[in-house]
């Protein structure tokens, strides 16, 4: 029987929804769901071709011990297989104490897969130890918001796309990255001619053809742009006096300091025109409603934090936020970053947007999870990690559905830290990921189409994922995963608690958890339950008890989740990064994304149709930089 199911895309931020179909129990087919809110129908190649990932042909199916790495793996039974690795993690904590065991996890996982990972090494071993790829792409962003306006919270939705008279694109090439955020654009733009788009990006990206503006800065002026935009704001009288003095703290400091970012300085900072630096600043200040979107392009970066809180300061000077058409909004990279971000799943975060270094968030995630304490002590982020892993600090890691071998900065040394490493789980449903070549235990998962739960994507909307078919030969669940095997390592430890700790029979069960950890909080979803999801779709947070719906909107009273209710500036300064600065490293090289592929491609890489468009990476260069260094088209083709 022909049936259809609703889910997500499982790759990037935007969080379109989609439509599984199948038909005796394989899914036949797909298509954009016409009542999500994040896309009304639309998918990108990237989604469109989601079915015809579904080939057990490269999933990992059964539970997999490697005896000597490099090694093909042995068939094992999960009982076995998991009774095994929780007595080498609590040989290890036994032995050298809690944090010398980590969790390196996923944006890819379902909130409630997050929840539980979050709570096994928080509240049951009592290790900070647990970050996730999303470090790489999103801290930053969660930092600039927490510093400026108070919370993790992006103040905007997709429909302020529509309704916005500028759209500055910082850092970001949604074209690329975020198709169906770009689709939107182009039809804000069609419906509305006078709408205004500035683009700043070192390269002529993609995005900036639709740009009436393109700012090439220099690599990592951002700052210094910023900084000079609100220099121009403050002389020509556009910054909204009124919104600051009510709604702000921190202004003079910040003004003081801009002072000396005039235009022309800061046209010799990101080597374009002082006049187009007036023009941008001119249109973002005298518009009705000034929106920006930006990303990695601002987040990956030694001083990303700063580069969030630069671009969140235009708006808070123009009151330029809580209104339709306005605001500073962080595109997520990857489907569930927001999801782990709301249940805590960083190694300095706690759940429901509380703070490690917080003792009163610790004493409130402690009392929910009926647990002593929660460790003060900071974890190691992901970069860390793995140093760590390598010196022997950190002796087993436990990696979920992400592939560091692959993705991690710094690849050599990260591969060193897994050869060091006394012992490696990977729960992953890709059987050949590079990661799986260092793994002594592999544990199947199920994948897209396969799992139960919740994501919440860019504009802080939650939608229930629903599982199209049964996973692969024994693969399971992340969250059962976990579930299970916290339950053995817990008695392997001596908790006479662990069975009340991990109750969950369901990610249903974990939700609700999760759910009464919001109660109060900037991100209170209360009011929401899988029932209603169902029944009424995708709900944006917060949506407290007794709420009707979700916010389309934040902060539109102008009070901000901070001690006096204000948003704050910072006090910040351009810094060149220290690559500039060095002689031996002269060229400043820019990451980017290929439209039709997903990370590290395990997924779309199955996908002839995907895999034939670009058949291999590509190093783009500046003519001049290549005829200076001697090099012609095609040159590392040739060095194979
Ligand atoms: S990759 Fe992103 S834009 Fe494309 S369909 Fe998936 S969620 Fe939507």
């Amino acid at each position: 029987m022909r049936t259809e199911v609703k889910s997500t895309c499982c790759y990037c931020g935007v969080g379109c929804g989609v439509l599984i179909e199948t038909e005796d129990g394989q899914i036949t087919g797909l298509r954009g769901d016409p009542d999500h809110p994040a896309n009304r129908g639309r998918l990108c190649t990237k989604g469109a071709t989601l079915s015809q990932t579904v080939n057990p042909t490269y999933r990992l199916q059964f539970p997999e011990k490697r005896i000597r790495r490099g090694e093909a793996g042995r068939r094992q039974g999960w009982d076995q297989a998991l009774d095994e690795a929780a007595e080498r993690f609590a040989a290890t904590i036994r032995q050298h104490g809690p944090d010398s065991v980590a969790f390196y996890i996923s944006g890819q996982l379902l909130t409630e897969d997050y929840y539980v990972f979050n709570k096994l090494a928080k509240g049951l071993i009592g290790t900070n130890n647990v970050d996730t790829n999303s470090r790489l792409c999103m801290s930053s962003a969660v930092a600039g918001y927490k510093q400026t306006l108070g919370a993790d919270a992006p103040p905007c939705s997709y429909a302020d796309i529509l309704q916005a008279k500028v759209i500055f694109i910082a850092g970001a090439n949604p074209a690329i990255a975020h198709p169906i955020v770009f689709r939107y654009i182009e039809d804000a733009k069609a419906a509305n001619p006078d709408l205004k788009v500035i683009v700043a990006d070192p390269r002529r990206s993609e995005s900036a053809e639709i740009a009436d503006l393109h700012l090439a800065i220099k690599p990592g002026t951002d700052i210094a742009l910023f900084n000079g935009m609100l220099h121009v704001l403050i002389v020509e009288g556009l910054v909204d006096q009124g919104y600051v003095a009510a709604h702000t703290s921190g202004f003079e400091a910040l003004a003081e300091i801009v002072k000396n970012y005039t235009p022309d300085k800061v046209a010799a900072l990101c080597g374009v025109p002082a006049e187009a630096i007036v023009q941008a600043a001119r249109w973002f200040g005298v518009s009705d409603a000034s929106l920006s979107l930006y990303c990695q392009g601002l987040n990956q970066s030694a001083h990303g934090t700063h580069n969030n809180a630069g671009i969140i300061h235009l708006h808070l000077a123009t009151g330029h936020i809580g209104k339709p058409g306005a605001g500073p909004f962080s595109l997520t990279g990857q489907p569930n970053a927001m999801g782990g971000r709301e249940v805590g799943g960083l190694a300095n975060l706690l759940s429901a947007h509380r703070d490690l270094a917080n003792p009163a968030h610790r004493a409130e995630v402690a009392r929910l999870w009926g647990v002593p304490d929660v460790p003060a002590k900071p974890g190691k982020s992901a970069v860390d990690l793995f140093k760590a892993l390598k010196t022997g600090e950190i002796k087993a890691v436990w990696i979920a559905c992400t592939n560091p071998a692959q993705s991690l900065p710094n690849q050599a040394a990260v591969r060193e830290a897994l050869l060091a490493a006394d012992y490696v789980v990977l729960q992953e449903a890709y059987a050949n990921t590079d990661t799986a070549a260092y793994a002594d235990l592999l544990l199947p998962a199920s994948g897209w189409g396969e799992k139960h739960g919740t994501v919440t994507n860019s504009e802080r909307c939650i939608t229930r994922v629903q599982a199209a078919i049964p996973a692969p030969g024994e693969a399971r669940h992340d969250w059962e995963i976990v579930v299970d095997f916290a339950r053995r390592l817990g008695e392997k430890l001596g908790s006479e608690d662990v069975d009340r700790l991990f109750p969950y029979a369901n990610p249903e069960a974990i939700f609700n958890e999760h759910r009464e950890s919001t109660r109060g909080r900037d991100l209170d979803i209360t009011g929401l339950s899988y029932a209603l999801l169902e029944a009424q779709g995708p709900q944006q947070w917060p949506y407290p008890a007794g709420a009707s719906a979700g916010k389309l909107r934040l902060y539109e009273d102008g009070r901000f989740p901070t001690a006096d209710g204000k948003a704050r500036f910072v006090a910040i300064e351009h810094k060149p990064t220290a690559e500039a600065t060095t002689p031996e490293l002269p060229i400043s090289l820019l990451s980017g994304r290929m439209r039709d592929h997903w990370h590290g491609m395990s997924r779309t890489g199955t996908v002839p149709r995907l895999f034939n468009v670009e058949d291999e990476p590509l190093l783009a260069m500046h003519p001049c930089d290549m005829r200076h260094r001697g090099l012609e088209s095609g040159d590392l083709d040739a060095l194979g």
